[in-house]
């Protein structure tokens, strides 16, 4: 296959022959790219947050688009302050509500998502949700783990889904996890709780079912 140049080769001698300087660059620039070069920039697996699948991006890219279903991937880390008008973030990076911000109609997708404020939404995580200050969620909460920090009361209108559940603090609503729930040492869980296990620390309380089995709770 003919290889792809980005400048025509034209020479300005009679000859028809390049410079010496300019031939040097020339060879410089092809041989560099090859594909073993090419390879070697390093690279990072993103899950696209429209269709789910797998690419391969530069690890330093700060969007991308997915190669499947060709959306527009943000990389950036977003941070929503107390005055934000921005309630739609979709982002591979991570969210962060500041701590002195009272957010509502939030619709977020991310890896991680850090909840110092007040915010109110739907969440949808690959990573972490952390959860450190009181608040209450009316929409969809879907996330990797989930940690409610000590000292902090958080209700789940609709019920939070994850794989790993950490309470630290008061959790008000149904919990659904693939993995294990475990509540710490004081803290409290009101509310159903459909997982494999479920582990008490003393002094931590529950009100509500445990259901073991997911599958046959859901059927
Ligand atoms: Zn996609």
């Amino acid at each position: 296959m003919p290889e792809y140049r980005t400048e025509p080769l034209i020479s300005t001698c009679a000859s028809g022959l390049l410079p010496e300087g300019e031939c040097n660059r020339r060879v410089a620039l092809t041989s560099f790219n090859t594909r073993e070069n090419r390879a070697k920039v390093p690279a990072k697996e993103v899950v696209c947050y429209e269709c789910g699948r797998r690419s391969r991006v530069p690890a330093a890219a700060l969007s991308a688009n997915c190669i499947h279903c060709h959306a527009h991937l943000r990389m950036t880390d977003v941070e929503l302050k107390p005055n934000s008008s921005r309630l739609t973030v979709r982002t591979l990076g991570n969210v962060t509500v500041q701590a002195d911000a009272v957010l509502s109609q939030l619709s977020i997708v991310c890896h991680n998502m850090y909840l110092n404020g007040k915010g109110n939404g739907s969440f949808r995580c690959t990573g972490r949700m952390r959860i450190t200050t009181d608040t209450q969620i009316d929409g969809e909460v879907h996330v990797g783990s989930l940690h409610i920090s000590r000292g902090t009361a958080v209700s789940f209108t609709r019920g939070a889904f994850a794989d790993t559940v950490d309470i630290y603090g008061k959790v008000t609503g149904r919990i659904e996890a693939t993995g294990k729930v475990k509540i710490h040492r004081g803290a409290q869980l009101c509310g159903d709780c459909y997982c494999p296990m479920l582990i008490l620390k003393s002094g931590a309380s529950h009100n509500g079912r445990w259901v073991k089995n997911v599958l046959s709770a859901l059927q």
